[in-house]
């Protein structure tokens, strides 16, 4: 479960050649980062992997099924958004509850999942609380919780982290490496960040312009760098 293939996937907004032709696997359980510059076609990527861009050209797979063209509902992952996108008047239990309402499961199975996503995210204490009366890193992981719920075969970040500051960030970054290992499941992470790349991938794809200019392990980036683009972003002395 988790493994995403891309083909040759090309997306264009009319005129303008955003992603010019991606050929990209992602093997189940992977935690692959997509790093890089800010308008280097990172969010593009995930949206086209989410469902929530149609590709121009090209295909997606998921577990062997080509998903191209697909709804994101059909797709089985989950995007987490930044934390603001949770809804203010809702307490974290019914923000964690609410994909679940959306697809009519029973109000049993719904309390278990979110009181067994609670546990996972040290909020059983919060359940009652709006999100006004959290800390930014508990708004996080309430957004986490409410991708969690729906046990997707891969997590979606799209910079995740980039409103909270950087103590947080760095506590938050622990919280979902951890959070990969408990549940074993393909996370896809977009960040500007070369540290957080470098801290939580198993797998770093390298974008400019949207093209990929490497895919490695943090190490084999910083040990071989194919190019001048990818020494300097990841930090190299070369
Ligand atoms: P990143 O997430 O790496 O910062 P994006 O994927 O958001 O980059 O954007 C990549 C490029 O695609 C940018 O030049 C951006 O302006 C363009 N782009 C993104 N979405 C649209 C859209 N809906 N219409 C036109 N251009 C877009
Ligand atoms: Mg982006």
């Amino acid at each position: 479960m988790g493994q995403i293939t891309l083909s040759k996937v090309n997306k264009s907004f009319g005129a303008t050649t955003v992603i010019p032709g991606i050929d990209l696997k992602i093997e189940e359980g992977e935690f692959v980062v997509f790093v890089g510059p800010s308008g280097c076609g990172k969010s593009t990527l995930l949206r086209l992997i989410a469902g929530l861009e149609d590709t121009s050209s090209g295909t997606i797979s998921i577990d062997g099924r080509d998903v191209t063209g697909e709804p994101p509902a059909k797709r089985g992952l989950a995007m987490v958004f930044q934390s603001y996108a949770l809804y203010p008047h809702m307490s974290v239990y019914n923000n964690i509850a609410f994909p679940l309402k959306m697809a009519g499961t029973d109000k049993a199975t719904i309390d278990t999942k979110v009181r067994d996503a609670a546990r996972i995210l040290n909020l059983t204490n919060y359940l009652e609380r709006r999100p006004g009366q959290l800390s930014g890193g508990q708004r996080q992981r309430v957004a986490i919780g409410r991708a969690i719920v729906r046990a997707p075969s891969a997590f979606l970040f799209d910079e995740p982290l980039s409103n909270l500051d950087a103590a947080l960030r760095g506590t938050m970054r622990l919280e979902i490496s951890e959070l990969h290992q408990k549940l074993g499941t393909t996370m896809i992470y977009v960040t500007h960040d070369q540290v957080e790349a470098m801290t939580m991938a198993d797998k770093i794809v390298v974008l400019q312009a949207g093209h990929i200019e490497q895919v490695g392990s943090p190490m084999e980036l910083y040990n071989k760098p194919e190019n001048l683009f990818v020494a300097g972003f990841i930090g190299s002395p070369r």
